[in-house]
C-alpha cells in the first residue's frame, strides 16, 4: 500500500474544540483520527492550529497554545511522532513511523508580532498559511474585496519564515499577496489545500498561471477534498471529478509539484468516495488506473518529501 503525506486537515482545531473527542478513537465526526491513519495509510499528516475568526483579537494567539499544549498533551508520542526537522522527516520516512507537522492557519492568530512567531517556532511550528479568507496583518485573504499584498510587516514574516526554515503556505490568499510572496521568499513555497481555477471558478483556486509560477520556484500544490472547489455545479462529487484537476495539473508540467491535502475535518461535505483519511487507500486505487505507479508514489508522498525536505533545518 502506498505511503501517504496529507499536507492539510483541521483535526487539531476540531479535537480543540470538542473536547470530548479522542484522536486514538475512532468517531464519526473526526474525519483524521489514529485509526482512520492506519486504514489509509497516511503516514505524515500536517496538522494545522485553525483559530475560527469568531474568536477575538487579544485571544488568538493563546488558542494556538491551547492547540499546541493538546497536541504534546493528547495527540503526539510513541505513535506519532512530531516532525521538527529535515533529519525528524528523514527518520519517519526510514523507519517508516508516523508522524505530524505543525502549521498555523492564517496568520490573524499571529497578532502582528514576530516574537509570537518566533516563540510558536520555538514550540515545533513549522509552517503557516498567510491568510485565510480575510484581511491580516500580513496581507488579504482571497475573499477581501480589492485585495492588497503583502504588508510592511508582511514581508518581515517572509523573511523570517525563510530564515527559520518553516513552510510558506499561500493557500487562502489573495492573488497580489500570491505574486508578493513568490517573488519575495528565498524558499520554494506551496500551496497546501487549493484546487484549479479553470475548472471550478472559485477564489481559493489558483490560476494556470499561478501554478506555473509555483512550480518554476520549486513549490508543490495539494489537491483538496472540498466538494465546491472541485465543481462549481450543485451535485454530488467524486473521486473522478477530482482527477480531472491531476490531469490538468500534469498538463502544466506539475507531475513533479502536486500532491493533497485534504482539509478533513475543516469540512462537513464530503466526497461520495472520500469521506475520510481511511479512504486514501480508495484514492491510491483510483490513482493507480490512471497513472503509472511511479507517478502516484510522487502525488501521494514524494513531491511533498522533497519540498519538505527542502525547506524545513
Ligand atoms: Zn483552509
Amino acid at each position: 500500500m502506498i505511503r501517504v503525506f496529507d499536507a492539510h486537515c483541521d483535526a487539531l482545531s476540531k479535537l480543540w474544540e470538542e473536547r470530548d473527542l479522542d484522536f486514538y478513537r475512532e468517531n464519526e465526526r473526526l474525519q483524521v483520527s489514529f485509526p482512520e491513519m492506519e486504514k489509509g495509510n497516511v503516514s505524515i499528516q500536517v496538522l494545522a492550529c485553525y483559530v475560527p475568526s469568531t474568536i477575538p483579537f487579544g485571544r488568538r494567539y493563546h488558542a494556538v497554545l491551547e492547540m499546541l499544549d493538546l497536541f504534546y498533551e493528547k495527540v503526539a508520542g510513541e505513535k506519532l511522532l512530531p516532525i521538527q526537522s529535515r533529519n525528524d522527516l528523514e527518520q519517519c520516512v526510514l523507519k517508516n513511523r508516523k508522524g505530524a507537522i505543525l502549521f498555523v492557519e492564517g496568520a490573524h492568530a499571529l497578532e502582528e508580532s514576530l516574537v509570537q512567531l518566533r516563540t510558536w517556532h520555538r514550540l515545533g511550528v513549522r509552517g503557516m498559511t498567510l491568510t485565510w479568507n480575510h484581511r491580516n496583518a500580513v496581507a488579504d485573504g482571497c475573499h477581501e474585496p480589492n485585495p492588497s499584498g503583502l504588508s510592511l510587516f508582511g514581508r518581515k514574516v517572509v523573511e523570517e519564515m525563510n530564515r527559520l526554515g518553516m513552510i510558506i503556505d499561500v493557500s487562502h490568499i489573495a492573488e497580489p499577496g500570491f505574486w508578493d510572496t513568490l517573488e519575495l521568499s528565498a524558499a520554494p513555497v506551496i500551496a497546501s489545500h487549493s484546487n484549479v481555477k479553470r475548472l471550478c471558478d472559485h477564489p481559493r483556486n489558483l490560476t494556470d498561471e499561478q501554478m506555473k509560477a509555483l512550480f518554476a520556484k520549486g513549490g508543490v500544490m495539494g489537491l483538496t477534498f472540498v466538494d465546491f472547489f472541485v465543481t462549481s455545479e450543485k451535485r454530488k462529487v467524486w473521486i473522478d471529478d477530482l482527477l480531472r484537476h491531476l490531469d490538468h495539473v500534469c498538463s502544466l508540467g506539475g507531475v513533479d509539484h502536486v500532491g493533497f491535502g485534504s482539509d478533513f475535518d475543516g469540512i462537513t461535505e464530503t466526497f461520495g468516495d472520500l469521506t475520510r483519511a481511511g479512504d486514501y487507500s480508495v484514492l491510491a486505487e483510483a490513482l493507480l488506473k490512471h497513472y503509472k505507479e511511479a507517478e502516484v508514489k510522487k502525488f501521494m508522498h514524494e513531491n511533498w518529501l522533497r519540498v519538505f525536505q527542502n525547506v524545513l533545518q
